[in-house]
């Protein structure tokens, strides 16, 4: 049954396109890849923030301790009754009071940048759990991807060897027609006839005609409506 063997070789051909196609749609993670890049990328930035803040708080520290001490010098020295002079001493008091103003200033920044440090942590947390969790289904994506690839190529490897065993038993020549016809009818070049119709082209084969193909297993006969080879199942 010369046409029933093409007809098998045709579904082992069908099997491996059909599951080297499967193995190129398997997901890599190359998308979640690039997603886990722009988070890492993201919580980078949120931490150099909070470094910078924290540099920018200590430098604040610094400079209240230095206005703080200056006031604490000019008030003491307004205090001593070192002097009487009310010029002197309005201008201790001036002095005083800028310094209080400046003070003033740093806490108020310093406050500001508390608050902005005191948002972005829990940020910054939340980034870095997302990230962690990403991380993780990645790892467990790439294994599946890779248990995955290896069923795939395990699976074409045995159809591929199921096909060149099945090849070998085929005429040549009606090999080379097969091959000519499938390069010509998009991959399919033996179809089944079901109820009457053609698999290939779903066009209706006349009953007479369905008669002489069954009747003779070896003749090899094409659907007028697409030109495939028929197989025909008796039921
Ligand atoms: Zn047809």
């Amino acid at each position: 049954m010369a046409v029933q063997q093409l007809y098998d070789l045709q579904q082992l051909d069908t099997a491996i396109i059909r599951t080297a196609a499967l193995r190129a749609s398997l997901d890599d993670g190359a998308a979640q890849r690039s997603g886990i890049a722009a988070a890492a990328q993201e919580l980078a930035d949120l931490r150099g923030r909070l470094a910078a803040w924290g540099a920018r708080l200590r430098v604040l520290d610094l400079e209240l301790r230095s206005v703080e001490a200056k006031r604490a010098k000019f008030q003491a020295d307004l205090y001593s009754g070192r002097t009487g002079n009310p010029k002197e001493l309005a201008a201790m008091q001036e002095e005083i009071d800028i310094l209080g103003r400046v003070k003033a200033g740093i806490e108020d920044e310093t406050l500001s940048v508390m608050e902005q440090i005191e948002r972005t942590e829990p940020q910054a947390h939340r980034a870095e759990a997302a990230l962690e969790a990403s991380q993780a289904a990645l790892a467990q994506q790439e294994a599946a991807f890779i248990a995955a690839t290896a069923a795939a190529d395990g699976e074409v490897a045995d159809l591929t060897a199921r096909r060149s065993a099945l090849a070998a038993q085929i005429d040549e020549f009606l090999l080379k027609r097969y091959e000519r016809l499938r390069e010509h009818k998009g991959g399919l070049a033996v179809v089944a006839v079901t109820g009457g119709i053609c698999e290939g082209c779903h066009v209706a084969i006349p009953e007479r005609r369905l008669q002489v193909i069954a009747g003779d297993p070896d003749a090899l006969a094409a659907c007028d409506g697409c030109g495939r080879l028929l197989v025909v199942r008796v039921p």
